[in-house]
């Protein structure tokens, strides 16, 4: 049975974004980046998403709170709303903690350090 990627991609997982978590193969462009890191939330894979964000901004970032956020949601399906040369706006839909449905709206921007794209950080709407 073939499913679709986690990121709503009409590829399956293993040629999808599991080549970027696994390191297979580096996200191209920030959608990409975008759709793997959202399969990555999906997945708990707080690793990825510190690994995947510019060292400028890690300090931000808790590997426990990620990991919190990731598993206390129930991650539905991400929508791409625009993608260009370095950002992404996008909408992930998800249940929170009491099971009502919420959107994440968000405008990302990303950066490409020596063939690496990073995620730097988000306009949230
Ligand atoms: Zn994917």
């Amino acid at each position: 049975m073939k499913t679709n990627c986690y990121c709503g991609s009409t590829l399956s997982f293993n040629f999808c974004c599991e080549t970027f978590i696994t390191k297979i193969s580096l996200p191209k462009h920030p959608e990409q980046l975008m759709r793997s890191r959202y399969s990555a939330y999906v997945l708990h894979n707080a690793d990825y998403l510190i690994a995947t964000t510019h060292h400028s901004k890690r300090k931000f970032f808790d590997k426990k709170e990620i990991l919190h956020w990731a598993k206390a949601n129930t991650w539905i399906k991400l929508e791409i709303l625009k993608a260009e040369e370095n950002q992404v706006e996008f909408k992930a839909y998800y249940l929170d903690e009491r099971l009502q449905a919420q959107i994440h709206h968000e405008k990302s921007t990303f950066k490409q350090e020596k063939d690496i794209w990073y995620y730097v950080d988000g306009i949230f709407y």
